[in-house]
């Protein structure tokens, strides 16, 4: 589990991230949330000294606040102060940070989601945009006001057919984005989606393996010390050591704490990751926290109910550890692990022909029942996999055996679960 203070500091990395400046921190040990204003009345009050001393404008609470509490704590504290939580805050980075049309119609889709039941007084960007990168709309806000209508009840009508509008515009793009998948996966070039929790290393991981490997240089991935760098899924193709290709997608970070309405609204990315024939979960085994992050990470698959999908973890950043120490972690906690460091591009062979290998040679078991129509699939399954039973039926071939990796997502609409 995270600790208090952990998950304050992350926070703090999160506010930093969205351009905030944290100027005090404070916590408090309930036994009961107060009903009205989350915290007790005591630490309101203690809240309010503060805000007089040093002029925050924004108080930031670490837990999900309700409406309600959200609205009595910025009654009580004024004006000027905006109450946000956790998700609040990283939804605006994300609307930071997206920069695909569909990014940021995910985006602008969530934080009118999470607006909407919050909506007490007119809504601004945490931070204005420099140079207005994301380019998103907001609600026009005036001169629509119908007869006998507050100005909330405009907003709100507003929000929700601009809900309904963004609703419509997604999965118009999600169509078009299935169509392209539909082609790679018929161009038979496996994908690895690089998972991992926020500020592993992933980008750079990504960046360097596409250095590394001899592809045609592209645009780099952008990485930073910041946590959500990346939003979008990004594709690169990679060169395997033995002349194979493979295409890695970057995704976007995973986070403890991380909001399920968030979860659900990135399923651009998850849907990446779900048709992924190899996970490479990147640790930053230099991180106080690395085992927890790692289970976080784990975790969230396992929410998402992706199973079934070899994974490969790369301990990144042991550029930072004396060899000892590498030792000493590695047999500890992270066994079957390929340790690397992106930055100074350390074992990334090693690490290519460790996924080569996972998808490639090492073979999964496998139980299959394809109808006759696919006999082109139990054909590929003999050239290329293990055939241990093979069974003829009226309507299908089943067939138990194994197979690499590479093949699964071939294979899967027609795979039978075993247990
Ligand atoms: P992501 O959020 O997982 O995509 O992480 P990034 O690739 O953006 O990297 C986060 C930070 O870690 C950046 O400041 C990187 O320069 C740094 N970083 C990434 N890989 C390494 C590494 O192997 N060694 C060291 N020392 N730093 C690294
Ligand atoms: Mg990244």
């Amino acid at each position: 589990m995270l600790t208090v203070e952990d998950s304050l500091e992350e926070l703090s990395a999160l506010a930093d991230t969205a351009g905030l400046e944290v100027v005090g921190e404070m916590t408090q040990k309930l036994d009961r949330i107060e009903p009205s204003t989350f915290i007790g009345k005591g630490k309101v009050e203690e809240l309010k000294t503060w805000q007089s001393e040093l002029n925050f404008e924004v108080a930031l609470f670490d837990d999900e606040l309700s409406p309600r509490h959200q609205r009595n704590l910025e009654q009580v504290l004024g004006d000027q102060v905006r109450v946000l939580d956790r998700t609040a805050l990283i939804l605006d980075i994300f609307a930071q940070h997206a920069h695909t049309r569909e990014g940021a119609l995910q985006v602008e889709l969530a934080q009118y989601e999470y607006r909407l039941p919050r909506l007490t007084r007119g809504w601004t960007h945490l931070v204005r945009q420099a140079g207005g990168g994301a380019g998103r709309s907001g609600t026009a806000g005036v001169g629509l006001r119908g007869p006998g209508e507050t100005q909330l009840e405009v907003d709100r009508r507003q929000i929700r057919s601009r809900i309904a509008f963004l609703k419509e515009q997604l999965e118009d793009v999600r169509q078009h984005r299935q169509q392209h998948r539909a082609q790679r996966r018929r161009a038979q070039v496996p994908v690895v989606s690089i998972v991992g929790y926020t500020n592993a290393g992933k980008s750079s991981l990504l960046n360097a393996l596409v250095d590394t490997a001899g592809a045609k240089q592209t645009v780099p991935v952008l990485a930073e010390d910041k946590l959500f760098a990346t939003l979008d899924p990004t594709t690169r193709r990679v060169r395997l050591p033995a002349g194979k290709t493979a295409l890695f997608t970057d995704t976007v970070g995973f986070i403890q704490k991380l909001p399920t309405q968030l979860v659900a609204a990135f399923r651009a990315t998850l849907e990446e990751i779900e048709e992924a024939d190899l996970l490479l979960h990147v640790v930053d085994l230099t991180h106080p926290n690395a085992v927890e992050q790692a289970k976080a990470v784990e975790q969230t698959l396992k929410d998402l109910a992706i199973s079934g999908i070899p994974i490969v973890v790369a301990l990144n950043k042991i550029d930072r550890l004396e060899p000892e120490q590498r030792e000493d972690i590695l047999a500890e906690s992270f066994p079957h692990s390929v340790p690397i460091s992106a930055l100074k591009q350390l074992n990334l062979d090693q690490l290519l022909a460790r996924i080569e290998h996972e998808l490639y040679e090492s073979l999964l078991p496998v139980q299959v029942r394809l109808p006759y129509r696919r006999s082109d699939l139990a054909a590929l399954f003999h050239d290329n996999g293990r055939v241990d039973e093979e069974r003829f039926v009226e309507k299908a071939i089943l067939i138990q055996g194994r197979l690499p990796a590479r093949y699964l997502a071939i294979f899967r609409p027609y795979l039978i679960k075993s247990d």
